[in-house]
């Protein structure tokens, strides 16, 4: 058995902090060791300074670390970041010019040429960019960044489908209300009703999709040249984000091929047998009314990606749903498994 690796979280207190904090909890190679949030915080017992609100009691362990200002130090070599986007950009570049890698949860370095944005059964390649990042910037640590919890079910399913020359996209989603945060929507805007507008996440989900399934040139990310158009809804569900996506191919394929691209997919994190790695990335779900967020989101620890009705389109060539869970795979689950992939690739 290897020693375990000690890790630290930025932003441990806040919502997605905590899930952090709970997904590490028991895992095989990563031990929580420190936490990090904003002077509020620093110097109190973590059980003092976070109102936990996560289902299950905070992870006794974690519960009595003393919370530490988010300032590079003493923390341990890899850190997972979820500080508030306000002062991500410059917190998590100290850290990484002070030797960290910070495998982060926020959006301020996603589209950053240098930085991977990695979903490692996709584009694991994409960590082949940081010894650029390294040379450009002058650190000796590196960011990693993990996408957007509704882009992260869109490029799960569209992974597989690359190979059939993926040329327009058009995605409508349905997200969980547990993607704004705390305290999030208010209840009057989200009981019994939809709200059609989630600020900056059209845009996010165009862009990362197409950064994500470009392709590293040994040189530099290029993007995929494809159309993606995002229309972003707030549902009254709890966990887990449907996107109802359309998309044209360059070559001619069948229902079948789309099927058979989803249900063989496999990639580097299942063969390398990461921790975390959902067994099969993407299921099919051949139900007519599934997936469905309720049912399925929490299946295979929140980390696969559930598609369903694939079907012709009259306008596109083919449609489908896919599901995935935000906090899981759209966040902290995301993050744990790039530093799986980098640990196993000998990167940390
Ligand atoms: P949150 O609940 O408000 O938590 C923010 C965290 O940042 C807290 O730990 C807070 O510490 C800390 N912080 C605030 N100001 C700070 C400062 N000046 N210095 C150091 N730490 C500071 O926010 P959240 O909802 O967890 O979101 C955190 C990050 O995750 C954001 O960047 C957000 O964009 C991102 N996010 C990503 C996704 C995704 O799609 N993957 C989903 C949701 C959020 P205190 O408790 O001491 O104030």
């Amino acid at each position: 058995m290897q020693p375990q690796i000690e890790v630290g979280v930025l932003g441990a207190t806040g919502m997605v902090g905590q899930h952090f904090v709970k997904f590490l909890q028991g895992h095989p190679w990563f031990k929580l060791t420190w936490v990090g949030a904003s002077d509020r915080s620093a110097g109190k017992k973590y059980r003092e300074a976070t109102a936990w609100r996560l289902a299950g009691q905070m992870p006794a362990e974690v519960a009595e670390l003393t919370v530490s200002d988010c300032k590079p130090g003493n923390a341990p070599k890899l850190v997972f970041s979820a500080t508030d986007a306000s002062v991500a950009t410059e917190i998590e570049q100290a850290f990484a010019n002070a030797g960290h890698t910070v495998v982060s949860n926020s959006r301020n370095h996603r589209m950053d040429a240098d930085v991977p944005l990695l979903v490692p059964e996709l584009n694991a390649d994409h960590l082949g960019i940081l010894p650029a990042q390294r040379a450009k910037r002058g650190w000796s640590g590196a960011i990693v960044t993990n996408p957007n919890c509704s882009t992260i079910v869109l490029t799960m399913a569209l992974g597989p489908l690359k190979q059939f020359g993926i040329q327009r996209v058009l995605v409508t989603t349905m997200q969980a209300i547990s993607g704004a945060g705390y305290p999030g929507v208010p209840s009057m805007d989200i009981t019994a009703n939809v709200v059609p507008y989630i600020g900056g996440e059209e845009e996010k989900m165009q862009i990362e999709t197409q950064k994500i399934l470009g392709d590293f040139t040994g040189g530099e990310l290029r993007a995929l040249e494809a159309k993606v158009s995002a229309h972003c809804n707030r549902v009254p569900v709890v966990d887990g984000h449907l996107a109802a996506t359309s998309v044209e191919f360059s070559s001619k394929v069948k229902a079948e091929d789309l099927i058979a691209a989803f249900d063989t997919f496999t990639a580097m994190p299942q063969q390398l047998n990461l921790p975390s790695a959902p067994k099969r990335p993407v299921i099919y779900m051949p139900a007519a009314d599934r997936p469905q967020p309720r049912r399925d989101a929490e299946r295979e620890n929140g980390m696969a990606c559930f598609v369903g009705r694939v079907r012709e389109c009259p306008v596109f060539d083919f449609k489908f749903i896919a599901l995935g869970h935000n906090t899981v795979r759209g966040a902290a689950g995301a993050a744990v498994l790039n530093a799986e992939l980098m640990q196993a690739q000998g990167l940390l």
